[in-house]
């Protein structure tokens, strides 16, 4: 089987398939008795998966984690809640699935309009036990995603950007989706754990079962059901090749990121969440180009707090000890839902109504966050960055707003540091074009070719059967990408880039020689791009560049840069 590679690297592992619970309809039974007894079966192997989990859990991240299914138990064992499942079942002649939706419903419904944060976060245990309940009516396996075992391949229909932030990198050897395309964010949050991934093949669900061997080549896309014990061995020596070559650029660390010809370039890290942040320093990161900060609001119950955010933008800045950290505004929307806001089903999510186009909007949203990254500036390096920015009338409306913010912060006589850098993102198509227009107004711009390749090509980035479209060979976006770096420096400000394409191989000669000055990646690549860097002549490259620039096609883009 052979699929899109999303994210680099081998697995070898037994199979975990995620599964996707229905919905469940209401049914009227005949056999009360019957239904009754099945309800109290599930409690009691629910019980015992729980405390099964709180053991196991205990011995393996301590007593603390591990509280959370000792407080999921004491729910279970509530009678104000199972009696209400049971008396369903009596009173209402109801199926004991339906039973159970009720409840759940009811529990969390009454526990989400509570004031006390506390409270409002119990929600989603009680929605946990339901799902847990659910299944086992269901008789459908759903285990966690962060509840697997080490060795683990995750197969599934689609996985959220949440699904695969949960993931443990040292448990999970791979990942491989029917659904979503390079860079889906689940394949760039796969990435920066390292974790390999193939994602856009068909009914990948049906073709395995729980427990089958695989191998799975992030590489190429290639996947092997329980292969043979010789192409074991040949891929079992390669996976030990990629070890060694991961501790041979080791010797990268601590090296600075200079061309041949002396072009000081920077390299630093994509990142998600704090707990990227390790990763990124192990990998000698000279900053964070971009902290996609909308995971910190899909990661919530409920917007987050000036409080909240400011605590994880000052931990980040200490981390990262005065090296440059740029921090994106909230880019929510596409394939990045936040479940608490209710924003109507639209036709094209990737075009509607999200990133900055809310934050515009939602003014009191917006200025929370702003705040918060002001009062955490002088903790570090901040660099704040605007997405998705289409036009000079949002950009000059979002530079407004931060005034004001600071402004706001003044009166309180809060303090913010005065050396901020903001910049925007250059990802829709008419920001590249009216770049010498833009870069007046900004101190920088960071190219997501992510976007930028799916607005110019008309190709929407997680659809697999476009695959051959999306993509970054495209002379029309080389040139959009050149076009940008030219009108950046024109102005004196600088250019990076922080979508994928910054960390490919074969077209970061491209880049260095347009003139980009900072690279952000996933971190599991950066010290191979440093080592790349620091064998180039950035002169020497110009030949190059412009016959790129020049091609008419990306067939001949591959040519010229010897891709096959
Ligand atoms: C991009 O569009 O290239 C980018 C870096 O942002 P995101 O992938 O989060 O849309
Ligand atoms: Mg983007």
């Amino acid at each position: 089987m052979k699929g899109i590679a999303v994210s680099p690297g081998i697995g070898i592992g037994k199979v975990f398939i995620k599964e996707e619970l229905p919905e469940v309809e209401r049914r009227t039974i005949e056999n009360i008795e019957n239904e009754i007894e099945k309800i109290e079966n599930v409690f009691v192997e629910v019980e015992e998966d729980l405390k099964n989990l709180y053991e196991e859990k205990k011995i393996k991240l301590g007593e603390d984690k591990a509280q959370i299914f000792k407080a999921h138990l004491m729910i279970l064992q509530d009678p104000e809640f199972s009696d209400r499942i049971r008396n369903n079942i009596k009173n209402e002649k109801m199926n004991a699935e339906y039973a159970n939706k009720l409840v759940i419903d009811e529990f969390a419904n009454m526990f989400e309009s509570m004031d006390d944060e506390y409270f409002r976060q119990r929600a989603l245990d009680i929605k946990d036990i339901g799902i847990r309940i659910k299944a086992k009516l269901l008789n459908i396996n759903t285990s966690k995603l962060s509840e697997v075992k080490k060795g683990t391949i995750v197969i599934a229909k689609d996985l959220t950007p949440s699904d695969t932030a949960q993931l443990n990198e040292e448990y999970v050897n791979a990942i491989i989706t029917e659904f979503g395309g390079e860079t889906s964010h689940s394949a760039i949050i796969a990435n920066t754990l390292g974790i390999p991934g193939v994602m856009g093949i068909k009914n990948i669900t049906n073709e395995f079962k729980n427990d089958d061997l695989v191998i799975v080549n992030g590489n190429d896309g290639l996947i092997i059901k329980n292969p043979d014990i010789i192409t074991l061995n040949r891929y079992e020596e390669l996976l030990k090749e990629e070890k060694s070559e991961k501790e041979l650029l080791k010797e990268m660390i601590g090296k600075e990121t200079i061309s041949l010809d002396g072009k000081k370039i920077e390299i630093s890290a994509n990142i998600a969440s704090l707990k990227d942040i390790k990763n990124a320093l192990d990998n000698d990161a000279e900053g964070v180009g971009l902290f996609r900060s909308e995971f910190i609001y899909m990661e919530n119950t409920k917007l987050p707090a000036e409080e909240e955010q400011f605590e994880i933008y000052r931990e980040v800045l200490k981390k990262f000890e005065n090296k440059p950290v740029v921090i994106r505004t909230m880019d929510i929307g596409g394939d990045k839902e936040v479940s608490y806001l209710d924003f109507e089903k639209e036709m094209n999510p990737f075009l509607g109504y999200r990133a900055i186009r809310y934050c515009l909007d939602e003014i009191e949203v917006f200025k929370t966050q702003l705040k918060a990254l002001l009062r955490a500036s002088v903790y570090g390096k901040l660099r704040i960055m605007f997405p998705m920015i289409s036009s000079m009338v949002e950009l000059k409306k979002a530079k407004e707003i931060f005034e004001e913010c600071k402004n706001e912060l003044k009166e309180d006589n809060k303090i913010y540091s005065n050396d901020i850098e903001i910049g925007i993102m250059i990802e829709v198509p008419t920001a590249a074009i009216m770049s010498d227009k833009l870069a007046k107004e900004v101190d920088f711009f960071s190219i997501g070719t992510n976007d930028l390749i799916q607005y110019s090509t008309a190709t929407d980035r997680m659809n697999a059967n476009l695959k051959d479209l999306y993509t970054p060979y495209n002379p029309g976006v080389l040139r959009l990408i050149n076009m940008t770096i030219e009108n950046a420096h024109k102005e004196g400000i600088w250019v990076g880039m922080c979508g994928s394409v910054a960390g490919n191989q074969d077209l970061i000669p491209v880049l260095l020689a347009m003139g980009l000055d900072e690279f952000s990646m996933a971190p599991t690549t950066m010290l191979k791009s440093r080592k790349l860097i620091n064998s180039l002549n950035i002169e020497e490259l110009q030949n190059i560049k412009n016959r790129v620039l020049d091609a008419a096609d990306k067939n001949e883009i591959k040519k010229i840069l010897n891709i096959n």
